[in-house]
C-alpha cells in the first residue's frame, strides 16, 4: 500500500492523470539533455577559518595550503570556453583564504563568464567588493545555518555569526547579489521558519535549504545531528506550506535540494545536475574531477590539465563518457520515470552511501522503501 504525503495530496486522486504530467514533463527535459561543459568547479583551496560539523571536507593535511593560481585559471579558461563555458563556480574549502581571490575573479568576469563564489561569507572586506572589476555577472552564495549566534557558532565551530551577517548586509549596500544556502539539521531544524524569514530580511535573493548531509568527511561523524526519514518528511511538508502561506517569499527564490518525484506535479521546474555531462570539479593542484574534491575516491579523479589537456579529459576519458547522458541506476532510480533527466539527483552522495556509482538516490530509495515513493512516478 502507497502511504500519502500532504503536499502531494491532490495527485493521489487520480494516479492515470498524474502519471501523464510527469510523462509529458519528462518528455521535453529528457530532450534537453546534452553533453556540453557549461560549468567549472573550481577548488580554490581547501583552507578554511570555519570547521562546520557537516561540512563534506575533512582536514586532509596534504591538500592544505595549495592554493589555485591565476595562470591555473587562465589556462582552464583558454580551453573550457571553445567547450561551451558558461559559468565558473569558485568553491574550497573557504575561498576567501585564497589571498589571490581578486585576481581569480577578474580573470574570469573579465571574459565575460558568469561567477558564483560559495563562501562562508566572514572575510569579505569593503576593499574587495571594490577592486571587482564587473558586478553583473557575480553572485555570492553564503552559508547560514541559524537565525542566530548560538546555533550557527556551534554548527561553524567558530563565533562568525555577526561576520557573516555583516557581509551580507555589505554585498546588499553595494547591491552584490547574492543568495543563502542552508544545510538543515537537528539543531536548527525547529527554527526552519525562522531562518527563512531572516534571510529574506537580509536581502538574498535566492535561498537554497539542503536537506540531507553527505557522508563524507566531516559529515560522516554527524551522528545525532542527521535528520532521520520522518523528520525529512516533515520539513518538507513545512517548505511546501511555507511556499504557499508566506507571502514574504517569492516563489522561485526558495528552493530546496528535494528530488523531482517529491515535488508538485504543477510546480514542476527542476534543474537537474549535470554530473559528468556539463561540468567537472577542478582542485587546486590541477586535479580534474567528476565534481567534488576527490579525497576519498580516487577513482572521481579523471586526469589532470599538467598531463592531459581538458580538452582531452573532457572528450575522451571514461569519466565524462556519452554514456552518463542517460545512465542506468540501480534501485528505485531505475525504476523512476524521472531518471532520464534528473539522473539519479546527487552522484556523489549516493557513491557515498552505498558504495557504488550506479546506486539509488538515498532519499529516494529509503521513501520507496518506507513506501512513500508516488506511484505516478514509477515506470
Ligand atoms: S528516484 Fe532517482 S531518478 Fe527518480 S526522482 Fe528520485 S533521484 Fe531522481
Ligand atoms: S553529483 Fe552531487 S556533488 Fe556532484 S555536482 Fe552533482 S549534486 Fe554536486
Amino acid at each position: 500500500m502507497n502511504k500519502t504525503l500532504e503536499w502531494l495530496s491532490p495527485y493521489y486522486d487520480n494516479i492515470v492523470v498524474s502519471r501523464q504530467k510527469v510523462i509529458d514533463y519528462v518528455a521535453v527535459a529528457d530532450s534537453k539533455i546534452h553533453k556540453v561543459l557549461r560549468m567549472l568547479y573550481l577548488y580554490v583551496t581547501f583552507d578554511c577559518n570555519q570547521q562546520c560539523k557537516y561540512c563534506w571536507l575533512h582536514n586532509n593535511v596534504t591538500a592544505r595550503h595549495q592554493m589555485m593560481s591565476v595562470e591555473m585559471i587562465e589556462k582552464l579558461l583558454a580551453e573550457a570556453i571553445p567547450l561551451g563555458l558558461e559559468r565558473i563556480k569558485i568553491t574550497g574549502g573557504e575561498p576567501f583564504t585564497n589571498t589571490s581571490l581578486n585576481d581569480l575573479a577578474n580573470t574570469v568576469l573579465a571574459k565575460g563568464i558568469g561567477l558564483d563564489i560559495e563562501t562562508n561569507g566572514t572575510l569579505i572586506t569593503q576593499k574587495w567588493i571594490n577592486d571587482i572589476i564587473s558586478r553583473d555577472k557575480l553572485f555570492l552564495k553564503i552559508s547560514l545555518d541559524a537565525a542566530s549566534s548560538d546555533i550557527h557558532d556551534n554548527l561553524a565551530h567558530a563565533n562568525v555569526f555577526k561576520k557573516t551577517v555583516d557581509s551580507a548586509k555589505l554585498l546588499s549596500a553595494n547591491t552584490i547579489k547574492f543568495g543563502m544556502v542552508t544545510v538543515l539539521n537537528r539543531l536548527n531544524v525547529h527554527h526552519f521558519e525562522d531562518i527563512i524569514d531572516f534571510v529574506s530580511q537580509l536581502g538574498a535573493s535566492t535561498h537554497r535549504i539542503i536537506l540531507s548531509i553527505q557522508p563524507l568527511g566531516r559529515g560522516k561523524n554527524i551522528g545525532e545531528l542527521k535528520l532521520n526519514l520522518d523528520e525529512t518528511i516533515d520539513v518538507i511538508k513545512r517548505f511546501f506550506r511555507l511556499r504557499k502561506y508566506h507571502d514574504k517569499i517569492e516563489l522561485g527564490t526558495l528552493h530546496s535540494t528535494i528530488p523531482p518525484a517529491f515535488i508538485p506535479l504543477d510546480r514542476l521546474n527542476f534543474n537537474a545536475c549535470d554530473w559528468g555531462i556539463g561540468l567537472c570539479g577542478v582542485m587546486p593542484d590541477g586535479s580534474i574531477t567528476m565534481c567534488s574534491p576527490a579525497f576519498e575516491s580516487m577513482d572521481l579523479v579523471a586526469g589532470n590539465i599538467y598531463e592531459n589537456s581538458l580538452t582531452e579529459i573532457w572528450l575522451n576519458s571514461d569519466m565524462f563518457s556519452e554514456s552518463h547522458i542517460h545512465p542506468e541506476l540501480d534501485g528505485v532510480c531505475g525504476k523512476c520515470l524521472f531518471s532520464g533527466s534528473c539522473r539519479g539527483m546527487c552522484r556523489v552522495f549516493a557513491r557515498a552511501t552505498y558504495g557504488s556509482n550506479k546506486a539509488p538516490y538515498p532519499f529516494c530509495q529509503e521513501m520507496f522503501e518506507a513506501g512513500f515513493f508516488p506511484e505516478w512516478a514509477l515506470k
